[in-house]
């Protein structure tokens, strides 16, 4: 400021571009939020005969939201509140709204609207022919669609280009400032550590008996349970709101409306209720954003790794952990006293927590999980390089589960056709991996913070972690890119260790290792 304390007109010009800038992303943020409603609806309610006029509904609306970040104006009041951020502390709201639209900017104005709309368009059509293909086990239906997004991937990858390979840009955008190669040095150190680990565990899989999580449970009943278990770890549903679908997610309009879904299996407990855990774990993540940072680019979770280590947090380090079952299991006995009657607590423990290499992702064991995501890792990046074709794939995808997990998938349902990813694009994968990692890393700071965690647990009582999360992780949406926001958490780099000395303690004594 000059000596007489009075703003140069520069000054007062950046702050207005500031609000103009703060006005124009929550215009931004209201046509994401439609884009978000119609998403969720499509993946609840909508009929199947809906798809297409949804799918233009929603590339209108993509192309919308993608022609106001990168349209000039955009661009510069970005460039005239630069002077004004650099003059803020960089941690600050402000500077770190500056700099984070500035990064989503310079990327999305290297993509064309058009292309914006066909990645929209395409992702629900492809949607709807992969849920048909899936149940009548028809991959080659869907396997122009597969065609389709690579294509359009490429394409989007060529647009806002990349350090090393193609495929950097996908990682990109799901975990910011990270690359492949970075995915890979942590997957290759984690690798062996699982393989030694399944080793070890495979010649004595039939000590653990999980059948008793395959007998009747009444689904009204297992809503209830579930309700109750996420209301007490603290997502809120006055906030919130649970509903069924076939593939479970979450998804948040803005801080105060974060809704979860999840599917009901009457002959297999632990679908629904470790999948809402799973879920609420991504809620809580929303519902635990700053209000400060509503309409802005930085509200929502930073990363999919970051997110993923919130829902893998609840759904497994605390819920299938021994001190929650000592409080909890008494309650869930009760609610299923002819399935649960004759089982003691460790038994279900034991149960809830059985190793065994198996064909479906999103049912496997902490162990084996992390081998579903490397194979797809690998598989993906040679689709976007061309080095694997589209017709090949099915079989690549066999090949990979045999190599990674000792068994051949029957069908291709059951195979290459289990998850919705590649309706929507590439690079949706390694995330799932890099929570379990992150989970575990903050997981040790947590009880570092709190050493009687466990014994809260036991009492049923969850808020002490949920406030150290909110304090360290959920606050801050997406002000500091992924590795910083760690580093702040738990003063450490990303690092596979804590995940292997949890894996190793907790299964070395299931397995008496
Ligand atoms: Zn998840």
């Amino acid at each position: 400021m000059p000596p007489n304390g009075r703003k140069t007109s520069a000054m007062s010009g950046s702050n207005d571009a500031l609000d103009h800038l703060k006005a124009t992303f929550a215009e931004i943020s209201a046509i994401n939020n439609a884009i978000a409603v119609l998403g969720w609806d499509q993946n609840t309610y909508m009929p199947p005969g809906g798809a297409a006029g949804r799918a233009e509904d929603l590339a209108a609306l993509a192309k919308l939201a993608h022609e106001r970040l990168t349209s000039r104006r955009t661009g510069d009041l970005l460039k005239a509140a630069q002077d004004h951020a650099a003059s803020l502390d960089p941690a600050s709201d402000d500077a770190s709204l500056v700099r984070v639209a500035q990064r989503d900017y310079d990327r999305e104005v290297k993509v064309p609207d058009a292309l914006v709309a066909e990645i929209a368009r395409t992702s629900v059509l492809a949607e709807s022919v992969w849920r048909d293909a899936r149940s009548r086990n028809d991959y080659p239906a869907f396997a122009p669609w597969v065609e389709k997004t690579v294509d359009l991937n490429r394409r989007l990858c060529e647009c806002v280009g990349y350090p090393e390979q193609p495929f950097d840009a996908l990682v990109d955008y799901t975990e910011p400032g990270m690359t492949t190669n970075a995915v890979r040095a942590v997957f290759d150190e984690l690798r062996p550590h699982l393989v030694d680990l399944v080793g070890k565990i495979t010649p004595q899989v039939d000590n653990v008996d999980d059948t008793v999580l395959h007998r009747q449970y009444d689904e009204a009943t297992q809503e209830r349970i579930g309700r109750e278990v996420v209301a007490r770890f603290g997502y809120d549903f006055n906030r919130g709101r649970l509903d069924r679908t076939t593939h479970p997610f979450e998804t948040a309009f803005n801080r105060d409306d974060v809704r979860i879904t999840t599917r009901y299996d009457s002959r297999f407990l632990s679908m629904a209720l470790m999948g809402t855990m799973h879920e609420a774990g991504h809620g809580m993540y929303e519902q635990g954003i700053s209000p400060a940072l509503a309409q802005t680019p930085l509200t929502g979770g930073v990363s999919s790794g970051m997110h993923e280590s919130q829902s893998r947090l609840w759904e497994n380090f605390v819920g299938r952990g021994m001190p929650f079952w000592r409080f909890f299991y008494p309650t869930l006995q009760a609610a299923f006293l002819d399935s649960l009657g004759d089982v003691e607590m460790h038994q279900f423990y034991r149960a809830i927590n059985k190793v065994c290499p198996s064909l479906i992702r999103v049912e496997a064991d902490e162990v084996t999980y992390c081998l579903h995501i490397m194979f797809r890792f690998d598989l993906e990046i040679a689709l976007l390089d061309g080095s694997l074709a589209v017709n090949d794939t099915p079989a690549a995808w066999n090949e990979k589960v045999r190599g990674y997990l000792g068994i051949t998938p029957p069908n291709d349902t059951v195979g290459i056709l289990q998850d919705i990813h590649w309706t929507t694009g590439l690079g949706g994968f390694q995330g799932y991996a890099l929570g379990n990692i992150i989970a575990a890393q903050l997981w040790e700071s947590a009880h570092q913070a709190h050493p009687d965690l466990p014994e809260q647990f036991e009492r049923g009582e969850f808020g002490a972690l949920l406030h150290w999360l909110n304090t360290n992780i959920h606050q801050h949406g997406r002000k500091f890119l992924p590795a910083d926001l760690l580093q702040r958490a738990t003063g450490s780099a990303l690092s596979p260790q804590p995940y292997v000395r949890y894996l190793r303690r907790k299964y070395g004594e299931i397995y008496s290792l």
